[in-house]
C-alpha cells in the first residue's frame, strides 16, 4: 500500500514555548508508534519559527514545511520569504495557494503556479491546494473551479508534475468543523487524479491530501477511500493528541 503523508498546518499560531511542548509531545507520542511501515509526517509552521521546529525535530519522524513561498528568486519584495531561505532550514514541503493566501492576499492561479515552480526549482515539493468556495459547490462549480485551479500549476510545471502534492481544501470546510464527506472529498480527488493522468502516466503516484476539518474522529474514513492519500490538517494539528491519533490512522 502506497505511503499516506499527514501535514499539520499550524497557521499563524504558535509560541516559542508552545511549539516547544507541541514538537517535544508529537516525538514522545511519534517515539512509541512503528515509526518503520508508517506515514509521512511533516508540520507547515510560521516562517519566524522555522529554525526553532528544525532544530526541534531534527532526528524525528516530522518533515519541516514552509506556509507559503515568494514566486521570486530574490530581490526587492519586503516581507517574502524565497525558496532558497526556506531550503537553508532543511524546510521539504511547501504550501501554496492555501485558500486563505488565494482569499486575503489576492494570489492568482498564476502566482501559486509561480510559486510551486520557484519551491521545485530548489528541491522543495509544492503542496498544492485547491478548493471551492461554498458559492462555487452551490452552484455547480467545484469540478471547474478545481480543475482550473490545478491546470495552471501543471502546465507550468511540466515534467516535474510527478514532484507536486496536491490538496483539496474546501473552503467551506476549512476551520469550519463541517468536514466534506469521504464521498463527496473522494469524488473531487477523482478528478484531480484523472486530470493528473492526462499529464503523467505516474499520476498515482502523486499523493493527493484532504484538508478541512480533518480531525481524529473523521480522519480514518476520510483516509480509507481510494484516491485520498493522506492529510492537511489545520485546527487539529495544534493539539499533539488529536494530531497523532490521525497520524496513527494513516500509518
Ligand atoms: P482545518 O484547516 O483543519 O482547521 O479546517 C485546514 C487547512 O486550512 O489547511
Amino acid at each position: 500500500m502506497k505511503k499516506k503523508l499527514i501535514v499539520g498546518n499550524w497557521k499563524m499560531n504558535g509560541s516559542l514555548a508552545a511549539n516547544a511542548a507541541l514538537v517535544g509531545a508529537l516525538k514522545d507520542g511519534l517515539a512509541q508508534a512503528a515509526a518503520e511501515a508508517g506515514c509521512g509526517v511533516a508540520v507547515a509552521v510560521p516562517a519566524a519559527y522555522l529554525a526553532q521546529v528544525q532544530a526541534l525535530a531534527e532526528g524525528s519522524r516530522i518533515a519541516l514545511a514552509a506556509q507559503d513561498v515568494s514566486e521570486h528568486a530574490v530581490g526587492a519584495f519586503t516581507g517574502e520569504t524565497s525558496a532558497e531561505m526556506l531550503r537553508d532550514f532543511g524546510v521539504r514541503y511547501a504550501l501554496v495557494g492555501h485558500s486563505e493566501r488565494r482569499q486575503y492576499h489576492g494570489e492568482t492561479d498564476a502566482v501559486v503556479a509561480a510559486k510551486a515552480q520557484r519551491a521545485l526549482a530548489v528541491g522543495i515539493t509544492p503542496i498544492v491546494c485547491v478548493g471551492e468556495t461554498l458559492q462555487e459547490r452551490e452552484a455547480g462549480e467545484t469540478q471547474n473551479v478545481v480543475k482550473r485551479q490545478l491546470a495552471a500549476v501543471v502546465q507550468a510545471v511540466g515534467h516535474c508534475v510527478t514532484e507536486l502534492v496536491v490538496a483539496y481544501e474546501p473552503v467551506w470546510a476549512i476551520g469550519t468543523g463541517r468536514t466534506a464527506s469521504p464521498e463527496q472529498a473522494q469524488e473531487v480527488h477523482a478528478v484531480l487524479r484523472a486530470q493528473l493522468a492526462a499529464a503523467t502516466t505516474q499520476a498515482d503516484g502523486i499523493a493527493l491530501l484532504y484538508g478541512g476539518s480533518m480531525n481524529a474522529a473523521n480522519a480514518a474514513q476520510l483516509l480509507a477511500q481510494p484516491d485520498i492519500d493522506g492529510g492537511l490538517v489545520g485546527g487539529a494539528s495544534l493539539k499533539a493528541a488529536d494530531f497523532l491519533q490521525i497520524i496513527a490512522a494513516a500509518d
